[in-house]
């Protein structure tokens, strides 16, 4: 994927939302019709789509390149969503952050046992949310066969908490 220069749209926010975190703002990329066609493309290009059968994106930046690739690849969609957010039946489970913790949820139903299922985000940081989000879908009987994300830290090493799953992202810093 070295051809696919994503780096151009990606604007670097110091101390957003607090002190001594670099923000990834993804923004300049969406809003570029040829950096979102090459995003889009990146993620169609990471994983074989004959390789899974549904997509499924975290909360929330996570369903813009996740719905756009499944639309890509003519497969469906699952959400991960913050508590409390969805309507149905939930699975939750929450997960440490640097100071406290968080939870995420999907729908019991989001996807038949046995289903492949490729995991999107726009960037890997701790692995920590991503950690959960594989959880949460073996939880309710997906099988998940990968992760793309468009962004990934290497010098937080996010990957090694995701276990022997394939790892891909268009851009790594
Ligand atoms: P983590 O669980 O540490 O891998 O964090 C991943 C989640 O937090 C993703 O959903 C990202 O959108 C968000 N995130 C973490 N760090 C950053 C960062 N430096 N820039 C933008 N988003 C981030």
């Amino acid at each position: 994927m070295a051809e696919i220069t994503i780096e151009h749209w990606i604007r670097d926010v110091p101390d957003f939302p607090k002190p001594g975190i670099v923000f990834k703002d993804i923004t300049p990329l969406l809003q570029d019709a040829e950096g979102l066609r090459a995003s889009i493309e990146g993620l169609v290009q990471a994983f074989d789509p004959d390789s899974y059968d549904i997509v499924c994106g975290i909360e929330s930046r996570g369903f813009i390149f996740g719905t756009a690739l499944a639309d890509r690849v003519n497969k469906g969609f699952i959400p991960i969503r913050k508590p409390g957010k969805l309507p149905w039946k939930t699975a939750s489970q929450s997960y440490e952050l640097e100071y406290g913790s968080d939870t995420i949820e999907i729908h019991t139903d989001a996807t038949e046992r046995g289903n492949r299922v490729l995991m999107v985000d726009d960037l890997l940081a701790t692995g920590g949310t991503m950690e959960a989000g594989l959880k949460l879908v073996r939880r309710i009987g997906g099988s998940p066969v990968g992760c793309a994300f468009v962004i990934e830290l290497d010098f937080l090493s996010g990957r090694d908490r995701l276990g022997d799953i394939p790892v891909q992202a268009l851009l790594n810093v």
